[in-house]
């Protein structure tokens, strides 16, 4: 400590006084699954009213049309929630994008639906880490900013979106749209670690659904004049997991599809997630898809649509993601947090916003772990440490003037 300017210690000291294991508590009481759209408006509103505090107008967007191959192989629309949405001071010449999911991946009847202390000083619940966590930390951050008086010549733009869990489909285009011209973004995952190490680079991921038509034939009078749609999406799945290797992780999760044991099956649904290390490996899997769905329709006779896309990109770490690690790690040594940061295999916003050319610290939330999991916990002594660090990081990025 003691490298810090009196505003600045003036802000960091506001922004943990803010009341953020209120607000975590209060949030994680309510359900908002990804799928839960109900939940998702109840949180949605509790947002806009909180960060109305912030300059600018808070919006609540709706999602872009998304929609999904069924076990029938045919397209369905799928419902997400509305996205929170706020410019403030759009005219500044330096633009920042902040971000957050307001989603959880506890569903309406998962058991795991309620707070509870596991001991002192950790609190275990729904999203407290993953990331309601974090939405408070980013809100002290801003007030606390704004409290001093703003920075005049820094505006933002803070997106929260209620699809995260589930790939962001509905909410990608406003993140990128915000994401456009900005200087840097912080989202606000839970940090990879629970000593608070950041998440540095980060493969990609596609989701994909291979649609399998062949032609049915009785298994034993005329079995040759069938077209097996099991087989070829078994062969699809071998030939694409044939070249799994360190920097592209290749998993076919399902096959759906036959009938009877005395029918050749027709129809088949593959359904395969890839996970490309960088824009290479990702291109390859992209010829890759192509090449081998070719090759199967070919040899086995049959029909393939592919349906899906690489949703989130490789996020390597470029010169500029250094640059910007670097000042959040000196903004924490010079509160007394060692910061440190490593390479994962999880994915999330943070992709797509590097993929636009945006240096991104995307695990700017809380201290916790076993997210995902009805184990979840959050560090609480955290929200005021990831608070006065986002508030700094965010001082010292307006100090830089343009
Ligand atoms: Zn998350």
């Amino acid at each position: 400590m003691g490298s810090l300017a009196s505003t600045e210690q003036e802000t960091v000291e506001r922004a943990a006084a803010e009341p953020l294991l209120d607000q975590v508590e209060a949030w994680a009481a309510v359900n908002s699954g990804s799928r839960n759209l109900a939940g998702l408006a109840t949180m949605a509103g509790l947002l806009a009213d909180e960060f109305s505090a912030l300059p600018g107008e808070v919006s609540l967007v709706e999602p872009a049309p998304v929609d999904a191959v069924d076990g029938s192989g045919r397209l369905v629309p799928v419902e997400h929630g509305r996205n929170l949405h706020l410019k403030v001071r759009p005219e500044a010449p330096l633009q920042l994008l902040l971000t957050g999911h307001m989603d959880t991946v506890f569903d309406a009847d998962h058991p795991f639906q309620a707070t509870r202390w596991l001991e002192d000083g950790v609190l275990g619940g729904p999203g407290v880490a993953d990331m309601k966590g974090g939405i408070a930390v980013m809100l002290a951050a801003l007030k606390a900013v704004e409290a001093g008086g703003g920075v005049p010549h820094l505006g933002y733009e803070v997106v929260i979106n209620s699809d995260e869990e589930v790939g962001s489909p509905g909410s990608a285009s406003l993140i990128a749209a915000a994401a456009g011209g900005k200087r840097a973004a912080l989202t606000y995952e839970p940090a990879a670690l629970p000593d608070g190490t950041l998440a540095g680079a980060r493969p990609g991921s596609g989701n994909f659904s291979f649609v399998v038509r062949g032609r049915s034939a009785h298994a034993g009078r005329n079995p040759e004049e069938g077209r097996n749609a099991v087989l070829a999406a078994a062969d699809l799945a071998l030939r694409l997991a044939a070249v799994i290797s360190p920097t592209l992780k290749v998993n076919p999760a399902r096959i759906e599809g036959g009938g009877p044991n005395n029918v050749v099956p027709d129809f088949a649904i593959l359904r395969v997630n890839l996970r490309p290390a960088t824009p290479e490996d990702e291109f390859r899997a992209r010829t890759l898809i192509e090449s081998s769905a070719a090759t199967v329709a070919g040899e086995h006779d049959v029909a393939i649509d592919v349906h899906g896309g690489f949703g989130r990109p490789p996020k390597p770490m470029t010169t500029e993601a250094e640059a910007l690690f670097t000042l959040v790690r000196k903004a924490g040594a010079d509160l007394g947090q060692p910061i440190g940061w490593k390479a994962t295999g999880g994915v999330c916003d943070g992709n797509n916003i590097a993929a636009c050319g945006v240096p991104v610290v995307d695990t700017m939330g809380v201290r916790g772990g076993k997210i995902h999991s009805a184990e979840e916990y959050m560090i609480v002594d955290s929200l005021k440490e990831r608070a006065a660090l986002s508030a700094l990081t965010v001082l010292r990025l307006a100090s830089e003037r343009p």
